[in-house]
């Protein structure tokens, strides 16, 4: 699994999506808005899914723990 990773605009931090994708999915969304709670700045950012960098991850991060 891979997941669509943002960076804050703010803080350069970077921001997971918590989008679990794959490179064809993500494709056929590229033009979807997203909004993304940031922890690094406590606000809620805007994206497009095409400005998100597509990183592999098998970790699942975002797992509650
Ligand atoms: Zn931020």
């Amino acid at each position: 699994m891979s997941v669509l990773v943002f960076t804050c605009p703010k803080t350069k931090e970077p921001l997971r999506s918590g989008i679990d994708t794959d490179a064809q999915s993500l494709a056929l969304v590229r033009q979807l808005p997203v909004s993304i709670f940031c922890p690094a700045c406590g606000r809620v950012h805007r994206f497009t899914v095409k400005d998100g960098e597509f990183i592999a991850d098998t970790n699942h991060p975002l797992a509650p723990r």
